[in-house]
């Protein structure tokens, strides 16, 4: 886990870092705006520690120009004034949470825990092919902002072809990993239940996305 922490007064910089690193996280720390989006566009960090008071530009406008780069990295916002306008600012344009100074270093420490788990359940629990998507924990699928309901297997379907997505899956293949056969039950099962999966991620939809490989099996993919 590695946080980048953004403050230009060097006390509270350095008894930041120190408390993060005691933590176990590793920890950069920027001094003003224009380094901190400098850092932020190299180094993948977990978590952004960002002071909304800094010399030039401010962490508002850093946070904003970060979340208009697609930068999603979780951020903490730390303000000297704690003024209701700034905190509203700040969530508007895409902090994720916020804390008044002067603030507990142990409060500061779960925040950001807290974030970094946020932040890896997000990585991991949304695959996404185009503009379909689908929650491996809610097993929600949504294809273009609309909902998509699907049964358990339909479910497991479309993971398998999601995260195999770009690759040819032969009905074999499927019927192992999907339905956990081990043999060909001579059916055609595998073709009913893609043609129902197909009804409901591509029949509204003018870019098709899950494709037949005559003779072979099926790939999901963008078309291109
Ligand atoms: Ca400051």
């Amino acid at each position: 886990m590695r946080i980048l922490v953004v403050e230009d007064e060097r006390k509270t910089a350095s008894f930041v870092r120190k408390a993060l690193q005691a933590e176990g996280f590793a920890t950069d720390v920027c001094h003003n705006g224009d380094e901190a989006l400098a850092a932020a566009s190299v180094t993948p960090f977990d978590a952004i520690v960002l002071d909304i008071m800094l010399p030039g530009r401010d962490g508002l406008s850093v946070l904003k120009l970060l979340r208009a780069r697609k930068k999603m990295t979780p951020v903490l916002l730390l303000s000297a004034r704690g003024e209701v306008n700034e905190r509203v600012e700040g969530l508007n344009a895409g902090a994720d949470d916020y804390l008044p100074k002067p603030f507990e270093l142990s409060e500061l420490v779960a925040r950001v825990r807290a974030l970094t788990r946020r932040g890896s359940e997000n990585k991991s629990t949304v695959l996404s092919v185009a503009d379909l998507t689908l929650d491996t924990v809610t097993h929600q699928a949504g294809r273009g902002g609309k909902k998509i309901d699907l049964t358990a297997r339909e479910y497991r379907l479309l993971e398998f072809l999601m995260r195999s997505a770009g690759r040819l899956c032969g009905r074999m293949m499927i019927l192992e990993k999907v339905w956990d056969y081990d043999f060909d039950p001579g059916t055609n099962l595998v073709d009913v239940y893609v043609r129902r999966l197909r009804e409901k991620i591509d029949a509204d939809f003018e870019a098709k996305l899950l494709h037949t490989v005559r003779g072979s099996g099926y790939v999901l993919k963008e078309q291109t």
